[in-house]
C-alpha cells in the first residue's frame, strides 16, 4: 500500500497554530505587547481600529531586528528567546514558543517595520496569509512597529465569530491593562479609532494602578510586602469596604506575567474572610516573584495558567501576608475570636460620614390634582421615602379586590386562586376605607422576609425582596422606555469618579440612565457629576447602584440581543429593592402587596423567580387531616 502520511504545508500548520494563539483581536494585542516588552522597549504605543477588527498596531522603541531576524521572526518556532530546552526553566521573557508572529501572519495582513539602533536603515516586510508580499529597506526610527490588519480575513468563520465591538474592545482593554499593570516602568499609550484611551507615563506601581483605574483608587489601596526565601510579594490589596461586585480588579502577576489562579485567589479571599460581604470580591494587584525554575508556564498556549512547584507554601505565605497588611492598616478586627458579629459596625458603615438628614417630601403631591392629593395622604401616612416607589397612585385598589368576598365566610372559599382578579387597578373605584386599615390587620411579616396575607381562596405568601424588585423593575422600565421622565434635583452635585473602563460603560448607558431620571453633567476623563436622580433612588446609594450596574453590564456580556433598558431596569431594581431582613411597617407591607398586584407580571421577579405562593383553604384543610 502506498504511503499516505504527508507533512502539512507550513501555512496550514500556521493557521492551525493560530487557532490556539489567536482567539480574538485581544490575543494579538497581548502577543505584540509582550514582544515589545521582551525587546526592552521604554515606551509602547498601541493603536486599535474598530475594536481590533480592522487594525491592531504596536509601536515600540526597543532593540529592533536585523534584516535576517525580521524575516525569520515570521517562521514558526523562530525565537530569539530560548536556545535549548533547558532555557525553558530559566525564562525571564514573555515569549518562547516562537509561534505568535507566524500564527498572526497566517491569518491577517501584517506590516512590519523595524530597525536596530546601530543600523542606518531599517526593514519593512509585508505578509498576507503567510505569504511575503514585499520586503524593502526603509527609513524608520529605532524599534519595531507591527501592524496587523484584517484579522481572520481568510477564515470567515472565525471572523463572524467575533463579538460586537463593545465586547472586543473590552477584551483588548483588559489585556492592555494587565500588561500595563505588570510593567509600570514602561510608558504605554493606547488609542482607539484615533482617540486616546490611556496615557500611562513611566511611574511607580501605585501611580500606575491609579492611572489605569482612576484617582479614587488611591485611597483604597493597602500595600502588601513580603520577602521570603521562596516568594517575594509586592503590591496592593483593596480595602475591604471597597470590595467589588465583580472580579474585575483582581490581578496576580508572577514574574511580571499576568496569571489566573483559582487557588491563589482563594488564599486572598480567605485572608479577607469576615471582612467583606458574601458575593463581594476583594481587589488585589499583587506581584509574586519566584524562582523561574520553580514554575512551569508552558502548560497553557496563551500562558495565563501556571504550575508552581510548591503551591501550598505559596498559599500560606500569601494568605498570611495579606492578613498581616490588613491588620497593620487597622482593617481587620483586632480580636479574632468569637466576637458577636452584631456588635460590629458593618464595614460599609464604619467609614461612612454622618448623612445629612433628609426631608421627607410627598412626591406625588400635585396641587393641581385634587384626586391624587387625597389618595396619597390618605393611604400612605408614613411610608419612609427610602422604601418605596411613591409614584404608584392606586394604593388600595388592586389588592383590595383580593378581599372581596372574604367577609362572607364559606360562601366562596373553595374558589381556586387562579380565579382571583388582580388586574383591577385601573377599574376598581373603591378607596381605602381608613377605619378598615386601622381596625383590621391584613398583612403579617415574618422573619423580616415574607409577607403573609389572607385572600379569599386561602392565603398568600410574598417574598418581599423579589416582589419589590418586580415593582421597581416595571416602574423603571416604563420610565426608561417612556417619555415622562421624573427626576429629583440634587441641591449639590454629586461628584463621582470612575475608571476609564467603567466610564465607558456609563457613557454607553447614559441615554437610558437619563430616561430613567438620572441627570449628568461635566463628563471628563475621571468621572462626572450627578445633579438629578430618579425619584426612588436615594442619594446615598448612587455610587453603589452605578457600581452594581457596571458589574451587571460587564457580566451580562451585552451582545446582539441585549436590551440596555431591560438590563438597566433589572439592575436598578435589584439594587434598590427592599432586602430580606428589612422590617416593614404595616403600611409598607400593604403598599408592597398593592404595588405588586398592580404590576403587569406580578407572578415572577425580573429574574423570573416566583414572587409569591398561595395556599388554598382546601390545601390547609388537608394539612390538618
Ligand atoms: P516569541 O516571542 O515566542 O519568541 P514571536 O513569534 O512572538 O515568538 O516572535 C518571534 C521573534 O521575533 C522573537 O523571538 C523576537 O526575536 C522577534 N521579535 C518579535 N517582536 C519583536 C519586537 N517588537 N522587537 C524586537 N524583536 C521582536
Ligand atoms: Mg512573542
Amino acid at each position: 500500500m502506498a504511503d499516505i502520511i504527508q507533512l502539512l504545508p507550513d501555512h496550514v500548520a500556521n493557521q492551525i497554530a493560530a487557532g490556539e494563539v489567536v482567539q480574538r483581536p485581544a490575543s494579538v494585542v497581548k502577543e505584540l505587547l509582550e514582544n515589545a516588552i521582551d525587546a526592552k522597549a521604554e515606551t509602547i504605543k498601541l493603536l486599535v481600529k474598530d475594536a481590533g477588527k480592522t487594525l491592531v498596531q504596536v509601536i515600540d522603541d526597543g532593540v529592533g531586528m536585523s534584516v535576517t531576524d525580521a524575516r525569520l521572526s515570521f517562521e514558526r518556532h523562530a525565537t530569539s528567546k530560548i536556545r535549548s530546552a533547558e532555557d525553558l526553566f530559566q525564562l525571564n521573557t514573555k515569549g518562547f514558543r516562537g509561534e505568535a508572529l507566524a500564527s498572526i501572519a497566517a491569518i491577517a495582513h501584517v506590516e512590519l517595520k523595524t530597525k536596530q539602533e546601530q543600523d542606518e536603515v531599517g526593514t519593512a516586510i509585508t505578509i498576507e496569509g503567510s505569504e511575503v508580499v514585499s520586503q524593502e529597506a526603509v527609513v524608520t526610527p529605532k524599534g519595531t512597529s507591527i501592524a496587523v490588519k484584517h484579522l481572520f480575513f481568510n477564515i470567515p468563520a472565525r471572523r463572524n465569530f467575533l463579538k460586537s465591538n463593545t465586547v472586543e474592545i473590552r477584551h483588548i482593554m483588559e489585556e492592555f491593562q494587565r500588561v500595563a499593570l505588570a510593567h509600570p516602568n514602561i510608558g504605554f499609550v493606547m488609542y482607539h479609532n484615533g482617540s486616546e484611551v490611556f496615557n500611562l507615563p513611566q511611574s511607580n506601581y501605585r501611580q500606575r494602578i491609579v492611572n489605569i483605574l482612576g484617582p479614587k483608587t488611591n485611597e483604597k489601596l493597602v500595600p502588601v510586602n513580603e520577602d521570603t526565601e521562596v516568594l517575594k510579594i509586592s503590591g496592593f490589596v483593596g480595602k475591604p469596604e471597597y470590595a467589588k461586585k465583580s472580579r474585575g480588579e483582581q490581578f496576580f502577576f508572577v514574574n511580571h506575567r499576568f496569571i489566573k489562579s483559582a487557588y491563589l485567589n482563594h488564599a486572598i479571599s480567605s485572608a479577607f474572610e469576615g471582612l467583606i460581604k458574601e458575593g463581594a470580591h476583594a481587589s488585589y494587584f499583587l506581584n509574586l516573584e519566584v524562582n523561574p525554575q520553580s514554575i512551569d508556564i508552558n502548560i497553557h498556549p496563551t500562558k495565563t495558567e501556571i504550575k508552581f512547584d510548591d503551591e501550598h507554601t505559596l498559599y500560606a505565605i500569601l494568605r498570611a501576608s495579606v492578613k498581616h497588611s490588613l491588620g497593620q492598616f487597622n482593617i481587620a478586627p483586632v480580636l479574632d475570636f468569637e466576637r458577636d458579629a452584631n456588635l460590629d459596625t458593618p464595614y460599609e458603615y464604619s467609614e461612612k460620614q454622618a448623612s445629612t438628614p433628609t426631608i421627607e417630601v410627598d412626591r406625588t403631591f400635585n396641587p393641581f390634582n385634587d384626586e391624587t392629593t387625597k389618595v396619597s395622604t390618605l393611604s400612605k401616612p408614613k411610608v419612609s421615602s427610602q422604601s418605596f416607589s411613591s409614584k404608584r397612585e392606586t394604593p388600595a385598589a388592586s389588592w383590595e379586590s383580593l378581599y372581596v368576598g372574604l367577609e362572607s365566610k364559606g360562601t366562596k372559599s373553595q374558589q381556586d386562586f387562579s380565579e382571583v382578579e388582580f388586574e383591577s387597578s385601573e377599574t376598581t373605584v373603591s378607596m381605602f376605607d381608613e377605619s378598615q386599615i386601622t381596625t383590621k390587620q391584613s398583612t403579617y411579616q415574618i422573619h423580616n422576609k415574607y409577607v403573609f396575607s389572607a385572600i379569599k381562596s386561602g392565603m398568600l405568601v410574598i417574598d418581599q425582596h423579589r416582589a419589590h424588585q418586580r415593582v421597581l423593575y416595571e416602574d423603571f422600565l416604563q420610565h426608561i422606555t417612556g417619555k415622562n421622565t421624573v427626576s429629583q434635583q440634587l441641591l449639590f452635585p454629586l461628584q463621582l469618579t470612575f475608571s476609564k473602563q467603567e466610564l465607558d460603560i456609563v457613557k454607553q448607558l447614559k441615554e437610558d440612565l437619563e430616561h430613567a431620571g438620572f441627570v449628568f453633567q461635566n463628563f471628563d476623563k475621571n468621572g462626572f457629576e450627578v445633579i438629578g436622580l430618579p425619584i426612588n433612588v436615594p442619594e446615598s446609594e448612587v455610587s453603589i447602584i452605578l457600581d452594581q450596574l457596571i458589574s451587571d453590564v460587564e457580566q451580562g456580556v451585552p451582545d446582539a440581543h441585549f436590551s440596555v433598558a431591560d438590563l438597566l431596569a433589572k439592575s436598578l431594581a435589584k439594587s434598590l429593592a427592599i432586602k430580606s431582613g428589612q422590617s416593614l411597617s404595616q403600611t409598607e407591607q400593604e403598599h408592597l402587596v398593592n404595588s405588586l398586584f398592580a404590576c403587569k407580571e406580578p407572578n415572577v421577579s425580573p429574574a423570573n423567580r416566583p414572587t409569591f405562593i398561595t395556599m388554598t383553604v382546601d390545601e390547609l384543610d388537608k394539612k390538618f387531616m
